[in-house]
């Protein structure tokens, strides 16, 4: 059974809405028939901040924080199991670095039978959208971010999720063990939201910091994290004639698929050689292309958008810091040069893009990984190389271990696979908090495998599964063993 806050939305509810009104919580005005309605805070409550008093704007049973591929995920199927559920999301769309941060396709898991139902889900929206998902030959999802966000909006109001967009996070009011309310930034103020279970989907274990839970970040051998990438799309591009130029004319065949779904890739300095690597290194020589520049270009064609290409790439070099917010910021300055230095020499160098242009910047810098908690279950090389299994695994994955500049692991033997146990997403420290996606409890290695998107999404599945059972058995999340939930209302059961 789905509940969910009552917010007017129709000229209809705020008609209804209006006639009990004398609470004092809504205001509004019609305009040539539609209603425009602001929604004072739902809940009359107030808190003490510091030395402020801010109202509460949600009793809720569950809040979420950021809406990436895990976030959206949580707050969804814990909306569909009948918790009433708010998401806080700082972007104006859900999909995080799959949409915010322009970045696509879902990777393919390289684990048989990955798939969890909501997974095949958003494949299965995605084709009712008219996007085409599989290549017919790779196991990636290509995906479209319009799309994608359409679809987690579509599925939240479907589950009655209240997405809070342009609100941000700040700040955690914890008792004891437990979180009792957050603290958050919206449009209009700042507001406190109270809930039973808090999910943390920020990808930087945000939430889980600010209510004091251990964490790590980087990589402990070099202190650095992973780097960022300032990802953009271009437009204007002629398809046909790259596909002409790399896969025919240059014989490269690291893309497998065929047009529509095309791949051109390019890294220098690792072992696989790729037969870009000349023109990308002849802009060295020429000085159109600093070492940085050239090192690391990859660009995807998106279905749905003729001509147009995700561009993964620039890689800002290292010491521009995901965790430190001074670093962070001269970084994207820096990447938004590398970005366009590289697209001008495409634009003049690579046969197919003479008429194209930067079309869309991201607007969230690629963090492949920041902050991981450190919490009830810390997974490490070890998992992955023995292919663990858990009685508690909430999912399987055996993406490779993609450590941009530290490893790049031999992949596990085909039909290899390990999992992910519940335990790497709850801690003991707070009892009512269950973290999700790519800053789980893992270490730097492990997290380069684990953190891709379909990888995410199943891991907040599962979360929005327990944390919607916990509000009804009135347990803590850091108290329920994944395995005690009946296997029929798990979205992955392990067979060991
Ligand atoms: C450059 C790059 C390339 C990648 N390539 C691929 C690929 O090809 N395929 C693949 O499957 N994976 C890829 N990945 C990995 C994958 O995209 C991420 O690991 C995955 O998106 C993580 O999901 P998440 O939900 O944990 O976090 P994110 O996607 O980071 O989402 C976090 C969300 O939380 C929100 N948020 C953060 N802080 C707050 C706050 N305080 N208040 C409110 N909201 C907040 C953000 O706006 C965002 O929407 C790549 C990653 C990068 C960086």
């Amino acid at each position: 059974m789905q509940k969910s806050f009552n917010l007017p939305i129709s000229r209809r509810d705020f008609m209804k809405i209006a006639g009990i009104a004398a609470t004092g919580v809504i205001a509004g005005s019609i305009a040539g028939g539609n209603a425009t309605i602001e929604a004072a805070p739902l809940h009359s409550g107030k808190i003490k901040y510091g030395d402020k008093e801010i109202p509460i704007l949600f009793d809720a049973d569950v809040c979420v924080a950021g809406g990436g591929p895990a976030g959206a995920a949580a707050a969804i199927n814990a909306a569909k199991n009948g918790a009433k559920t708010v998401l806080i999301e700082r972007g104006i769309a859900l999909g995080g670095l799959a949409v915010l941060g322009c970045v696509y396709p879902f990777m393919d898991t390289h684990a048989p039978n990955s798939d969890t139902p909501y997974v095949t889900e958003v494949k299965e929206r995605l084709r009712k959208h008219g996007i085409e998902p599989f290549d017919g030959v790779t196991e990636q999802t290509w995906h479209n971010p319009e799309t994608l966000s359409l679809i987690y909006d579509e599925m939240c109001e479907e589950t009655g999720v209240e997405v809070m967009y342009q609100t941000c996070l700040v700040d955690t009011i914890v008792s004891g063990s437990k979180i009792e309310y957050v603290i958050i930034q919206t449009i209009a103020g700042l507001y406190a939201v109270k809930a039973k279970t808090f999910i943390d989907g920020t990808g930087d274990a945000y939430l889980a910091r600010a209510a004091g839970v251990p964490y790590e970040k980087g990589y402990e051998k070099t202190g650095y994290n992973q780097p960022l990438s300032f990802r953009f799309e271009m437009g204007g591009i002629d398809t046909k004639r790259l596909y002409q130029y790399v896969a025919v004319d240059l014989k490269e065949d690291w893309c497998k698929s065929k047009l529509p779904y095309f791949e051109i890739a390019e890294a220098m300095g690792r072992k696989q050689r790729y037969k870009l690597e000349d023109i990308m290194a002849k802009g060295i020589e020429s000085g159109e292309l600093t070492k940085e520049e050239a090192a690391y270009m990859q660009a995807y064609t998106i279905i749905g958008k003729d001509g147009v290409m995700s561009m993964n790439c620039p890689e800002i070099p290292v010491q521009y810091s995901a965790t430190d917010p001074i670093s962070y910021s001269r970084g994207a300055r820096f990447g938004r040069k590398m970005m366009r230095h590289i697209a001008g020499y495409l634009i003049r160098h690579m046969p197919g893009f003479e008429k194209a242009f930067i079309s869309r910047e991201a607007v969230m810098l690629g963090a492949r990984e920041s902050w991981r908690i450190k919490g009830n279950y810390y997974m490490v090389e070890d998992d992955y190389h023995n292919q663990s299994r858990f009685k508690d695994a909430v999912c399987r994955t055996a993406w490779f271990i993609d450590a941009h500049g530290e490893k790049i692991s031999e992949k596990l033997p085909k039909g290899g696979f390990y999992e992910v146990p519940y335990r790497s997403l709850i801690t003991d420290k707070i009892k009512n908090l269950v973290v999700v996606g790519r800053c789980i409890s893992a270490s730097f290695i492990l997290q380069a495998s684990m953190r891709i998107q379909a990888t995410c999404m199943s891991i907040g599945e599962a979360a929005g599964i327990a944390a919607a059972w916990c509000v009804d058995k009135k347990i803590f999340p850091a108290d329920l063993k994944w395995e005690d939930i009946p296997a029929t209302k798990r979205s992955y059961v392990s067979n060991g």
